[in-house]
């Protein structure tokens, strides 16, 4: 039987064990934390549970696929759909809520903007029908491999694109092609979609309007019993097919031989494998565990996506115009970006998102109370000094814009900042979705999936192909064991 080692129990370490496991083989998970998610960690504080890092959960049949896989043996995972995605806020006291109906969704934006939805509900449309030519071609399939670029495949690619044309645009900037929707208001939030992989919408090529489309066309979600509930279902079905995985237990070197791997080397000694798959961060892996190998310099220096700063607050408040999802607007978005990117710092008036994960799941929070998710944009390795700060004005921009004194009725507090994002999940400088996809080039700059020097050695998650982000991490997952299939089958 094939020993499969995986680096981390991240989501893209858990799915391919699965997907591995399902297949067969003999598969251990090594994961240098004391507990499993990576960066879907969770946190008890007084009575309130907090996710640690991702809020969103969007195009669940990713999740439920993986956990098809493993057949029979597959754990229970429940979520229910929502009817809105998120509530925005702006400082001239602007509110819009982003409805999943359409119809709802076209009233609000005349309502809100006083405008003709007609252009904003065209933008979607196109959103949609750019999601439909590009997903196969960049989001389903390796893009390095050869058999990617066969003859069949590449005319059926193609075939994609050319219907879908008029929603592909090459050569403008996301906020170019945002101004489409003939509002300033609607060209901000569909910018804000560049943030969902760590990038700036003002240099960031056109093709992200697809990313719209998750959220609008196929819908937001919630999983019952929070987000931490995706990381227990891949769990769950990783140990019922007989995966091993070994908490503090970090890998400190990949061990080849002859061009290949030959196993890993662990705090706690050697383990044999025939393949290796990296779940961590693909910088510190070559860096660190294999460092007498060359490394892909081009990619591991590539400008990084942006981290956070996150306030985890339990609030004694009912905050009944907050819904699960909530943005408070940045006076000036473009100044923001230019603070993360151009001056590597936090803005001065940062755009704030809410989650309040109790919404639809109140056993995280005392009766009455929230727990809050607050989180702002941070570049990668930004330096912590100016916390104290930085929560005064969080503090004082939520009061301005809802009402709400969080300090006068605040219970508990945890903070993330970029360096613990990195010392906690082993993140290059913390950044939340690996590199950002600012240039027109970003997708084919990522790292590939399977290691083109080193036999055996493949590569998953949010810093390598397709990108970060829970559903990119799981087809990951599903493109990584389609090659290890193919490159070293049983
Ligand atoms: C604050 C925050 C908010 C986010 N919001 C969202 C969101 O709303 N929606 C969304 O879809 N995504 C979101 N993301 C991104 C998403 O969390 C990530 O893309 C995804 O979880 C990354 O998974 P991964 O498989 O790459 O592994 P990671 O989660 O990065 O896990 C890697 C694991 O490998 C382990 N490891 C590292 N090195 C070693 C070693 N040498 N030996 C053993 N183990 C090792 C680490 O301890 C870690 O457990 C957010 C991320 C953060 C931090």
């Amino acid at each position: 039987m094939s020993a499969v080692a995986v680096i981390g129990a991240g989501i893209g370490g858990l799915a391919t064990a699965i997907r591995a496991a399902a297949q067969g083989r003999q598969v251990t998970v090594y994961e240098a934390a004391p507990e499993i998610g990576g960066k879907l960690r969770q946190l008890h504080l007084n009575g309130y549970r907090f996710d640690l890092g991702p809020s969103l959960f969007t195009w669940p049949e990713l999740l439920l696929d993986t956990l098809a896989s493993a057949g029979p043996k597959a754990a229970p995972f429940e979520y229910q759909q929502l009817d809105r995605s998120c509530h925005y806020f702006w400082p001239d006291g602007t509110r819009f809520t982003a409805w999943k109906e359409p119809s709802a969704l076209s009233e609000e934006i005349e309502r809100a903007f006083d405008i003709d939805p007609t252009p904003a509900m065209r933008h979607l449309a196109q959103s949609a029908a750019g999601f439909e030519a590009t997903r196969g071609l960049f989001l389903e399939q390796s893009l390095h491999e050869w058999h990617s670029w066969s003859p069949a495949k590449t005319v059926k690619h193609l075939s994609n694109a050319w219907k879908g044309r008029s929603a592909l645009p090459l050569t403008s900037s996301l906020n170019q092609w945002n101004a489409r929707t003939g509002h300033e208001k609607l060209q901000q939030l569909f910018n804000r979609y560049a943030t969902y992989n760590g990038s700036d919408p003002y240099r960031a090529p056109a093709m992200l309007h697809v990313i719209p489309h998750l959220e609008f066309g196929m819908g937001t979600f919630a999983p019952k019993g929070g987000m931490h509930a995706i990381v227990d279902a891949l769990y769950q079905t990783a140990i019922n097919l007989g995966v091993t995985v070994h908490m503090n237990t970090p890998v400190e070197r990949i061990l080849t031989q002859d061009g290949r791997v030959t196993g890993i080397r662990t705090t706690k000694g050697e383990h044999p494998a025939d393949v290796v798959v990296s779940g961590a961060d693909v910088t510190p892996t070559y860096r660190q565990l294999l460092p007498e190998h060359r490394a892909p310099e081009r990619i591991l220096k590539a400008e990084s996506s942006t981290s956070g700063v996150i306030f985890y607050w339990g609030v004694r408040h009912s905050a009944p115009d907050l819904h699960l999802h909530n943005i408070l607007w940045a006076d000036d978005y473009k100044a923001e970006f230019d603070a993360l990117f151009k001056q590597e710092q936090i803005a001065d008036d940062p755009t704030v998102y809410i989650n309040i994960g109790s919404r639809t799941s109140p056993e995280d929070a005392p009766e009455g109370a929230g727990n809050w998710f607050v989180m702002v944009n941070a570049p990668a390795g930004w330096k912590a000094n100016g916390i104290d700060d930085l929560r005064q004005r969080v503090m004082a921009k939520i009061h301005r814009m809802t009402g709400i004194d969080v300090a006068a009725h605040l219970e508990c507090e945890h903070v993330l900042t970029p360096d613990d994002i990195a010392s906690r999940t082993g993140s290059h400088r913390g950044a939340l979705y690996g590199p950002a996809s600012n240039r027109p080039t970003s997708a084919f700059l990522r790292h590939r999936n399977r290691d083109r020097r080193i036999g055996g050695l493949y590569f998953v998650g949010g810093s390598v192909h397709p990108g970060g982000g829970i559903p990119l991490c799981l087809l990951g997952a599903r493109i990584t064991h389609e090659l290890m299939e193919r490159h070293d089958p049983q």
